[in-house]
């Protein structure tokens, strides 16, 4: 498993990544249906401070003060700086939970900050801010994941291997690799559709999708099927899944995004049923 998805517009949505120990939002709902399994998230990243995206963080919080696994396994949370609900929701937790077996750390941050979620000596991993779309009393981030690879310069492709391994050792990996990046996993948050530079690349695009037809939408807050589309089909994404759905749709959502995908070419695309976790 890599990703958990749960999400249903208005009411609850939470993305967890099991490769990095990331939760991407935490609606309500999340700690009874993850169970012990909360223990392993290592950190947080809140898109924005609506309560369908953070309700169930005071939840996370108590049950791994007292829940069955580590409780003395620190927890980072990261959210948009200048986020008012998230500061006093933050506030709240912390006067009331005065006394955490673990260390506890709300980290505000910026559009385009880089946090380090993974480096093994080989892999590093980023996860990295965008700015959205979304409501103007809010300030709302989309999360990429972005790892940093090596690749052997041009000039030692034609090298054997034990060649590359003998040279690697007297002149070290730089002086036979550079490193570049590349987008694994883009999350959209709450949003109207994405700009093609954030998702260009991405392995994995996760992308809102509230309204399945845009003539239902009431402010330019959320996507629309038609613009998710025309973005996939823009930035040539090979991966897509649609979340944070309106329930309104739960008749015809399947038959809708069946025959969307159809007309793709070459793109796997699914989406998160509202209301019934997504495993993959
Ligand atoms: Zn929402
Ligand atoms: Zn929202």
């Amino acid at each position: 498993m890599q990703l958990m998805i749960y999400s249903k517009a208005l009411f609850s949505t939470w993305i967890y990544y099991s490769p990095d120990r990331l939760l991407f939002d935490a609606g309500e709902g999340i700690s009874s249906y993850m169970g012990n399994k909360i223990f392993a998230i290592k950190r947080i990243f809140l898109t924005h401070g609506h309560a369908d995206h953070i309700a169930g963080l005071w939840g996370i919080i108590n049950s791994r003060n007292n829940a069955m696994g580590d409780r003395e396994k620190r927890l980072e949370i990261y959210f948009p700086k200048g986020s008012n609900a998230i500061r006093e929701y933050s506030n709240f937790i912390k006067k009331v939970n005065s006394e955490l077996k673990y260390e506890l750390e709300f980290f505000p941050i910026g559009v385009g900050e880089r946090i380090l979620v993974k480096d093994n000596g080989n892999t590093k991993r980023f996860v990295v801010t965008f700015q959205v779309r979304h409501t103007l009393s809010e300030p709302a981030f989309g999360y990429n994941i972005i790892e940093e690879r090596r690749k052997l310069r041009k000039e030692f492709l034609c090298l054997p291997k034990e060649k590359i391994i003998a040279l690697m050792n007297k002149m070290g990996r730089d002086h036979l690799t550079y490193t570049y990046e590349k987008k694994i996993l883009t999350i959209s948050g709450d949003t109207m559709a994405l700009s093609p530079e954030v998702v260009e690349g991405t392995d994995f695009l996760l992308h809102e999708c509230t309204f399945l037809s845009k003539k239902d939408r009431k402010g330019e807050i959320h996507a629309s099927l038609e613009e998710v589309l025309e973005l996939i089909e823009k930035t040539r994404v090979k991966n897509a899944v649609l979340y944070h759905i309106s329930s309104r749709y739960e008749s015809v959502v399947d038959k809708i995004i069946r025959k969307a995908g159809s007309q793709l070419s070459d793109v796997s695309l699914d989406y998160v049923y509202p209301g019934k976790i997504w495993v993959r």
